[in-house]
């Protein structure tokens, strides 16, 4: 797995890229708030390990800039021990857990391999086809890093085409999935929604497969 280390104690640093490499972990390193915030927006990893007190950018900006420009990578936080309101307020900015200082090197990397575990179980929080990135945890599709607006009846369908994406699928499917009442089931209106979905993808996203349905591709190497 691909870490990062965004920590400005040099000594502490070294210990927690140590552990990381002998548990098999390639580690980036950061020893300040602003390193680490721009490795972060930049690359992905699959786990983070964020100090909160950091020069140049506080750890609280740093993941609340992650998170506000929907970087989805799991964020374990490091915190004074006397400090519940950092935990809290790391909470709220979006970590996924935190550990007081001084801490025990074992617990940090038990705690990091259930984060990695709970992240892989749940698959990845972010699709990707082409230029759209759909994250699933935060219901959001993004276009070349741009927010998209959706409906929800959009977004369904979107996640699905996503979900399968290069199947072809059916409007009768397409239908069942975002109509969760048999009643309200129409498959001529799937037509009126992938339209309107078909305008704010990159175009040649969404094909037509004649009599069968509808398919995603990655219409940039098409
Ligand atoms: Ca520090």
């Amino acid at each position: 797995m691909r870490i990062l280390v965004v920590e400005d104690d040099a000594a502490l640093r070294g210990q927690l890229v140590q552990a990381m490499v002998a548990a098999g972990h390639t580690v980036e390193t950061a020893a300040d708030g602003r390193q680490g915030h721009y490795l972060g927006e930049v690359e992905d990893f699959d786990a983070v390990v964020l100090d909160l007190g950091l020069p140049l950018l506080d750890g609280l900006s740093v993941l609340r800039r992650w998170r506000a420009a929907q970087r989805p990578m799991p964020v374990l936080i490091l915190t004074a021990r006397s400090a519940w309101q950092e935990k809290v307020a790391g909470i709220d900015a979006g970590a996924d857990d935190y550990l007081a200082k001084p801490f025990q090197m074992e617990e940090l990397m038990a705690r990091l391999r259930a984060l990695l575990r709970r992240r892989a179980e749940h698959g990845s929080a972010l699709w990707q086809c082409g230029p759209i990135a759909l994250d699933t945890r935060q219901a959001r599709v993004l276009v070349d890093g741009q927010l998209l607006s959706l409906t929800s009846h959009e977004f369904k369908l979107l996640a699905l085409l996503m979900q399968r994406k290069g199947e072809v699928l059916s409007r009768t499917e397409l239908a069942e999935h975002i109509y969760a009442q048999d009643s309200e089931r129409d498959s001529n209106t799937i037509e009126v929604f992938v339209g309107r979905l078909r305008r704010k993808l990159p175009a040649g996203s969404i094909e037509t497969v004649r009599g069968l349905g509808y398919r995603l591709v990655d219409a940039t190497t098409a």
